[in-house]
């Protein structure tokens, strides 16, 4: 049925078709691209299936929205904080930057700040006057906005697109289409995922969607026991089997579940698509990244000598974290209440261990769609990086965390959302 009507009406459209663009999904990039059309003088369409647009924005950056980074004079550092998606991304940033993510913000009236780290944000730490500026960009380039249409289908004919179809069946046509919808994360602002199936029914390679920038669960108990505790510039190794996968230094912070934090997401990332069912995982800490071992060593020793009678939960002050070092004590078998006079040379040598190769058992990764973020994604080798339309269809354009683009926290993530989406929507 559906089939018959498209045929029919398909020819009629191409002549008369009302939109130039619909954009698919009214996120970061799908905002960004439209506005980008819309002020060109494109007539755009922006269907949305929630009921208001933005609804990841709002939450981003703890609810002040982290728009990008501003750490980096170099573009290819900054590239160093994706870890899929940064050759790809290299091009584009010569068109549209972090820095242009600023300027953009500024020239629509949105101040921002940034702050030590790097991290920018609007001045007033709310992210609804991010959400608000865009939309009112939206009104100002006349984006048309639907809510409430949940797009079911793409329509293609001779790898050309050429309209979409809504879960109740209504079609609308256009030659252009923008999919913007999303990775697989936090579900309930409407990132379902939906787009994959539609990429794959047009013939893109689709990298599997797997989970990046979540915490890790750890069955020790100790660890539950430290929850609330935050350790930060400690550096963090992740082992599969044997095998190192993953290094990163950063923070963490204890919880009843295990271990989270801006270090433990770096790690995810780096390690993201494991299947924690079938192999043995073990993240190690090094609580004192910037001393040798030889350097701790002589450092202990030196404490040894001159404390002899002190009890040694009292000499491990100053190199460990109070409710840290009685669990270390705990986990090697020490008694928190031995002087120093009484510790075995083995003992010291346990002590070491612990302070520079502290060992977590993993047994997996937060429940899926707790992630901030979807690692995975439409390949990139088959979408033009001058454009962001796809090698294989006409008119098809792809922007946004749909694409297997990732980055770190820190405002990678909305840059890379903001750059697809100013791309496409000044190519279409
Ligand atoms: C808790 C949290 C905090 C974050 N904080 C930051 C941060 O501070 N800085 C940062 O850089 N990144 C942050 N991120 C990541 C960042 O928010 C996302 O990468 C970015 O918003 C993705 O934008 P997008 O436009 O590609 O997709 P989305 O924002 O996911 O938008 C996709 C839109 O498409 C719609 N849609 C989906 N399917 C359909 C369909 N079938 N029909 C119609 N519409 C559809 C959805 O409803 C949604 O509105 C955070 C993520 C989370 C979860």
């Amino acid at each position: 049925m559906i089939g018959q009507l498209i045929e029919a009406e398909r020819s009629k459209y191409l002549v008369n078709s009302h939109y130039d663009l619909i954009v698919i999904g009214a996120g970061a990039a799908g905002l960004m691209a439209s506005i980008q059309a819309g002020e060109r003088g494109l007539k755009v369409l922006l269907l949305e299936k929630g009921e208001k647009a933005g609804r990841k924005i709002l939450i981003s950056g703890g609810g002040r929205c982290n728009i990008t980074n501003n750490k980096y004079s170099e573009i290819k550092d900054f590239l160093q904080n994706y870890p899929r998606g940064s050759k790809f991304l290299w091009g584009l940033f010569s068109k549209f930057n972090h820095i242009d993510t600023i300027n953009w913000f500024e020239s629509h009236n949105l101040k921002t700040k940034t702050e030590e780290d790097g991290r920018v944000f609007p001045i007033t730490d709310n992210s609804a006057d991010v959400l608000n500026t865009l939309l009112k960009a939206c009104q100002q380039a006349k984006v048309e906005i639907l809510y409430k249409q949940n797009v079911k289908d793409l329509l293609i004919k001779d790898q050309s697109v050429f309209g979409i179809v809504l879960q109740n069946e209504t079609i609308i046509y256009a030659r252009n289409i923008l999919v913007s919808c999303g990775g697989m994360s936090y579900q309930k602002t409407g990132s379902t995922g939906d787009a994959y199936e539609w990429a794959i029914k047009a013939g893109h390679k689709v990298i599997k969607a797997k989970p990046s920038l979540t915490g890790y669960l750890s069955p020790d108990a100790w660890i539950h026991n430290l929850k609330g505790l935050t350790l930060s510039n400690i550096k963090l190794s992740l082992y599969q089997n044997s095998k190192k996968i993953a290094e990163h230094s950063g923070g963490l912070l204890f919880t009843h579940w295990g271990i989270t934090g801006p270090g433990i997401f770096k790690i995810s990332s780096l390690a993201a698509g494991q299947d924690y069912n079938s192999d043995i995982y073990t993240l190690y800490l090094n609580l004192l990244p910037d001393l040798t071992r030889e350097d701790l060593e002589n450092l202990l020793k030196e404490k040894w000598k001159n404390n002899a009678r002190k009890k040694v939960i009292n000499c491990l002050e100053g190199i460990c974290l109070e409710r840290l070092k009685n669990e270390i004590l705990l986990q090697i078998g020490i008694n928190t209440q031995k002087t120093l006079s009484e510790i075995s040379k083995k003992e010291l040598n346990q002590i070491i261990e612990s302070l520079m190769k502290l060992k977590i058992n993993i047994t997996g990764i937060r429940p899926s769609g707790e992630e901030i973020v979807t690692a995975g994604g439409i390949e990139l080798n088959e979408i033009n990086s001058n454009t962001m339309q796809s090698k294989i269809i006409n008119g098809l354009y792809w922007a946004g965390e749909v694409l297997n683009i990732d980055g770190f926290t820190g405002g990678f993530n909305l840059q890379s959302a903001w750059t697809t989406g100013w791309i496409a929507g000044n190519s279409v």
